[in-house]
């Protein structure tokens, strides 16, 4: 099993068969998830794609995540929790500047995320809208979102399997509204 810590994030390799378990170890605990294809990095994950042939906003046990080029990427097997976020982008240096007038640096899955690609030769620009795994995301009739503490509980996690070689990118969400105003890390584990 691998740790990230708390405001932080990994980035790894994942088979095409193998699974990957996202695991919230404490409780209340956003992780940020980006996909690319392994062997040709300009595929990767789409956010509208899944939606279109999901059919849904909300995502979960049995949808898969589609990629900008509509193939499957990776099947959902298991979600204990079952609120997944797929609308919002993640949050960013300016998130904290245009939503929390936040005066000074402020970790952020942004960063995280394309920090921890690099190795890939993946750049910022590359970052697509991440699948928010335990976000909670609530919304009313007119559209109105609000973001609300994680339903999750320590232990909840979501399995995943990979319907292509995989690069994938985790992070430990470090938004105080996204994760109950606190930060913790995500734990992971790749099973073949
Ligand atoms: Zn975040």
């Amino acid at each position: 099993m691998q740790v990230i810590k708390k405001q932080s994030g990994a980035a790894f390799k994942l088979k095409k068969g193998q699974k990957l378990k996202v695991i919230d170890a404490e409780g209340e605990q956003v992780s940020d998830m980006v996909l690319f294809n392994a062997k040709d990095r300009r595929e990767k994950l789409s956010s509208g794609k899944t939606m279109d042939f999901e059919e849904s906003i909300l995502i979960s046990s049995g949808n898969f995540l589609w990629s900008n080029r509509s193939n499957k990427m990776v099947e959902i097997l298991e979600d204990t929790n079952g609120r997944n976020d797929f609308l919002l982008a993640p949050c960013s240096p300016e998130t904290f500047e245009v939503m929390y007038d936040y005066d000074g640096y402020h970790p952020s899955c942004f960063e995280n995320l394309y920090t921890s690609l690099e190795e890939f030769e993946i750049q910022p620009d590359d970052i697509p809208t991440a699948f928010n795994i335990f976000m909670n995301v609530q919304f009313d009739e007119k559209g109105k979102i609000s973001v609300d503490p994680p339903l999750s509980k320590a232990g909840d996690y979501v399995l995943f399997e990979a319907k292509m070689d995989l690069i994938v990118a985790l992070t430990a969400c470090s938004a105080e509204d996204s994760n109950n105003g606190s930060f913790k890390p995500i734990h992971y584990e790749i099973l073949t």
